[in-house]
């Protein structure tokens, strides 16, 4: 029984257990106001998978959009390198979760992308050998007795994961402190809100994309038109909506706005009408935690790992990791770090974050490893400042403003992402849902769909009779 509760855990799968575009309309900065005339009906802030999802059905619409994306890439936290290693690396999103309900793999399309299951089981290393069947089933228990306590915990109420844990973990403590954690959230237990954690959405099984999940998505964005390299400096709501960049201004009916809660929280969008207070208390509620990948490759298979394989080590401190070992079969392979201990280290550099993965992963398959490492480069999300962070994560008491950021401001202005969504929150599926809703609010504010303009048939010319 066991045995088969532990062959379906992967990355989060623990509760298992128990149309149109319109050019920038520039506006003078002072002055009378010019006439409206020029207005889009929305325009979107942010073209990762919310604003992708977003576009996407407003153009399906027939509605008039311009959507301004501040970094010269779309795709925001879901994106793909091939540069760096030749091969297709994730920086942002690599897990596609519940494939079979997800909303992005039901649009893939059937060519040039190839979506496999992700392995329906993982390892665990304990020092230099790998644990025994005996000690995996030993640790899936422990797992799934911690995520129940929690599971009880929150339907007495509100409090921090790590409050609700049995004191009788024993030495697996560590390690199921950090799989419920860290690497399923990016926070410590200690910052979870026990509510909003069991309320994600079931997520049995997972898959991966072999050309990269922000591959995948950059074709579902393909034909949408974006401004790149334009961030929104600043939103007024108070008519309409006005969304200044160092480009000029959009006027526009409505908004979208995407961006993630701590770059909301930081204030680098100020709002002019008035300031969305409850808004940002939310998102700071609701802010970022930290999970980045140190991606390394190797000459040869130094770990002797199968494709995809997920390893856990049996840790007695928070100073661990996740490997995700050959990444769709390559010589690539992952170290994810994240939680406080994640954060504390990529807000190091990126050159003491590969030391880390080195030492850490020589302590479990021994020194050799680190002469196979060919090159290496870590990501650091936190100190990106078009995110601040990896995916949002309600402290405790947090679990109403998700709801905050599903209300508009002043009928114009709705909020979309990850971080609005109650059940899918910090997954790329979350955020693409949560676009095509703040899309469909946005609709029926606008009276719906537009038919669109069909070019008025005229009759062919009639021919002339030849006469001869
Ligand atoms: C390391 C890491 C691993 C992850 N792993 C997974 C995983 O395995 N599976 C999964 O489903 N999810 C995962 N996630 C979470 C997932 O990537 C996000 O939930 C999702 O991509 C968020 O999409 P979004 O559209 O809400 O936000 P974003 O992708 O952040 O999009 C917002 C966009 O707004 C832009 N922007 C910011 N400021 C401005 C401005 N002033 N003006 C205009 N544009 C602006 C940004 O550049 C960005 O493109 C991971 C995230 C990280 C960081």
């Amino acid at each position: 029984m066991l045995s088969k509760t532990m062959s379906r855990l992967n990355r989060r799968s623990f509760l298992a257990a128990s149309a149109a575009s319109a050019a920038l309309v520039v506006r003078p900065a002072i002055g009378a106001p010019t006439p409206r005339a020029t207005e889009t009906d929305v325009v979107i802030v942010g073209a990762g998978a919310a604003g992708i999802a977003a576009a996407r059905r407003i153009a399906a619409a027939n509605r008039h959009f311009v959507m301004i994306e501040a970094a010269d890439h779309i795709g925001g936290r879901c994106i793909t390198d091939t540069r760096t290693f030749g091969v297709p690396f994730d920086l942002g999103a690599h897990w596609i979760h519940s494939p079979d309900v997800n909303p992005i793999t039901k649009l893939t399309p059937r060519r040039g992308i190839e979506i496999y299951p992700a392995p329906a089981s993982q390892k665990v290393r304990i020092g230099l050998r790998n644990a025994r069947e005996s000690e995996l089933e030993d640790f899936l228990a422990t797992q799934v007795r911690a995520t129940r306590a929690i599971v009880d915990a929150a339907r007495k109420g509100d409090g921090p994961c790590a409050q609700a844990l049995p004191s009788d973990l024993g030495d697996w403590r560590s390690t199921v402190e950090f799989v419920l954690g860290p690497f399923a959230c990016g926070k410590d237990l200690a910052r979870l809100s026990a509510v909003d954690f069991v309320r994600i959405a079931d997520r049995r099984a997972d898959a991966f994309c072999r050309q990269g999940f922000g591959a995948l998505l950059a074709g579902l964005a393909a034909g949408i038109p974006v401004q790149l390299s334009t961030p929104a400096t600043s939103i007024d709501f108070g008519r309409g909506v006005e969304v200044q960049t160092p480009k000029g201004t959009i006027v526009a009916r409505t908004g979208i706005v995407t961006v993630s809660t701590n770059v909301l929280a930081s204030g680098r969008i100020r709002f002019t009408s008035e300031s969305p207070q409850r808004v940002l208390d939310a998102c700071a509620t609701l802010s970022l935690g930290s999970y980045d990948h140190i991606a390394l490759e190797f000459s040869g298979n130094p770990l002797g790992l199968e494709s995809d394989d997920l390893v856990f080590e049996k840790s007695t401190d928070t100073h661990t990791g996740a490997i995700l070992a050959n990444v769709s079969g390559t010589s690539l392979c992952l170290i994810e770090v994240a939680g406080s201990f994640g954060r504390d280290l990529s807000a190091q550099d990126q050159a003491t974050m590969v030391n880390f993965a080195g030492e850490w992963l020589a302590k479990l398959y021994g020194t050799d490893v680190k002469r196979a490492v060919k090159r290496a480069i870590a990501t650091r999300w936190n100190a990106d400042p078009l995110t601040l962070g990896a995916m949002s994560a309600a402290g405790p008491g947090g679990l109403a403003a998700r709801r905050v950021l599903l209300e508009p401001l002043r009928d114009s202005v709705w909020f979309a992402g990850e971080a609005a969504h109650e059940t899918l929150w910090g997954t790329v599926g979350g955020a693409w849902e949560s676009g095509e809703r703040a899309a469909e609010a946005v609709l029926r504010r606008l009276g719906g769909v537009r038919e669109p303009v069909v070019e008025e048939q005229k009759p062919p010319p009639r021919k002339r009779k030849v006469v001869r």
